[in-house]
């Protein structure tokens, strides 16, 4: 029984039995990992708040031979997520961070570029950045990770590089753009001002006093929402 550690995001916890939970989260080792943590539901027990949603902690696990789930040794808190529970939007947020990393990370497979984008959201959003614009900004990019977000930089019919200043469509099904130029008689206007946060959003990191236009981000984040649809239902 080999004993690894990983710095890890929780995902989401069961309870397992009388005592014990079943954890999900994310290794940045060893990607998404299922375990049971023996004890955990007991009042007094060593795991603390290390095994909250979203809380970044330091697990130690044995891999049990032909099983799925493995043991949960201990559990070191690294930085707590407690400060995003406090009030209701940042809570749903949260949420929403978890719920999307679940479904879009396949099981044990270490995705650094994710661990990182979760821990900078989770980050920006305990210093205060606007919460829909971090929700746009992680969205975006773990689409883009998960090679769903399409290219709106690139004509998917003449291959022609777009400026941001350049007129673009969403071709039907909305997954792949479309310039001024070729046929786009059946395909859908996107905002300038959209393309322009996804630009802004793809160069840049999320900090505490990130933002961008209302408009452009409950858009952008409808989009988002219809690629996260689509992506769960292929
Ligand atoms: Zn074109």
């Amino acid at each position: 029984m080999p004993l690894h550690q990983s710095d890890s995001i929780i995902l989401k916890t069961y309870p397992l039995g009388e005592a014990d939970r079943i954890v999900a989260f994310f290794s940045r080792d060893h990607g998404k990992v299922r375990g049971v943590a023996n004890g955990a539901r007991r009042m007094k027990n060593r795991f603390g708040a290390s095994l909250e949603p979203l809380a970044h902690s330091r697990i130690q696990f044995f891999e049990k031979e032909n099983r799925d789930l493995v043991r949960i040794q201990s559990a070191d808190l690294l930085d707590s997520p407690m400060k995003l529970f406090q009030d209701y939007d940042r809570a749903v947020c949260a949420g929403r961070i978890v719920e999307l990393v679940d479904r879009f990370l396949p099981e044990r497979e270490p995705q650094d570029a994710v661990f990182r984008l979760v821990r900078m959201t989770v980050t920006a959003l305990k210093q205060g950045c606007p919460i829909q614009f971090a929700a746009c900004y992680f969205e975006v990019w773990m689409l883009r990770l998960a090679g769903v977000f399409p290219d709106l930089f690139v004509c998917s019919t003449c291959a022609r590089r777009l400026q941001l200043e350049d007129e673009r469509f969403l071709a039907p099904g909305l997954q792949a753009v479309v310039c001024g130029k070729c046929d786009h008689r059946n395909a859908s206007g996107i905002l300038a001002e959209v393309v322009a946060l996804v630009q802004r959003i793809l160069k840049s990191q999320l900090n505490g006093d990130g933002g961008g236009a209302d408009r452009a981000v409950r858009n952008l984040h409808e989009l988002n929402e219809y690629w996260i649809r689509h992506y769960s239902e292929r």
